[in-house]
C-alpha cells in the first residue's frame, strides 16, 4: 500500500518523458502514489527582476496553497531559481508543508537528453528525501550528496544509501532495492 500521494504540479512546460520518468521513479523508489496535479502560475513578486531567477522558497511556499492537504507537493518548474546566499539552487525543500521544488533550467546544461532526465529524477529523489526528513548524507554516491554543480549531480547515483535508506523505512516508505546503493 502507498503511504503517500505526491502531486506533481508543472511551471511553463515540462516535456512528457520527464514528467513520466519522474512519476515511474518516484512511485517505485518511494512507494508513493503519483499524481498529475497541472500547471501553477508564479506570482510576479517570486521573481527577482535584478537577478533575473526565482526565489526558491516564495515558489515552494506557494505549493502548499495548491495541494491537497494530505498530499506531498512536488513543482518541476521550467526556471532558475535561488536561495539568498547561494548562487542557484537545483531544488528546495520545505519539510513542514510537505512541499518541494525541482528547478530545470540549469539541470539541462552540458549533456544530452538522457542524462537530463536522470538528473531530474536524482534531483526530485533528494528533494523529497528532504521532505521526509533526511538531511545531506556525505556518502558520495548516494542521492542524498549535495550538488554544487550538475557535475555533482552526474557523479552521484539515483539511489539512497543504506544510512538514509534505513531512516526512510522509519518514516514507513518502502523503498525498493534497486533505488539502494
Ligand atoms: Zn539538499
Ligand atoms: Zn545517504
Amino acid at each position: 500500500m502507498a503511504s503517500g500521494v505526491v502531486e506533481i504540479y508543472v511551471f511553463e512546460y515540462v516535456e512528457r518523458d520527464v514528467l513520466e520518468s519522474v512519476a515511474s521513479s518516484v512511485s517505485r523508489a518511494l512507494g508513493l502514489e503519483v499524481r498529475r496535479a497541472g500547471t501553477l502560475s508564479l506570482p510576479g513578486e517570486a521573481f527577482d527582476r535584478t537577478r533575473g531567477q526565482y526565489m526558491a522558497e516564495a515558489v515552494t511556499r506557494l505549493l502548499a496553497y495548491s495541494k491537497s492537504e494530505q498530499s506531498i507537493g512536488l513543482l518541476l518548474a521550467d526556471a532558475d531559481a535561488y536561495v539568498p546566499g547561494l548562487n542557484f539552487v537545483f531544488g528546495l525543500a520545505i519539510p513542514e508543508l510537505r512541499v518541494a521544488s525541482v528547478f530545470l533550467k540549469r539541470l539541462r546544461l552540458w549533456t544530452d537528453r538522457e542524462n537530463y532526465v536522470a538528473r531530474v529524477v536524482k534531483e526530485v529523489l533528494h528533494e523529497l528525501g528532504h521532505v521526509f526528513g533526511l538531511k545531506h548524507c556525505r556518502s558520495r554516491g548516494c542521492v542524498m550528496n549535495f550538488s554544487n554543480s550538475v557535475f555533482d549531480v552526474d557523479r552521484k547515483c539515483g539511489a539512497f544509501c543504506r544510512s538514509c535508506v534505513r531512516v526512510l523505512r522509519e518514516r514507513g516508505l518502502e523503498v525498493r532495492g534497486e533505488f539502494v546503493i
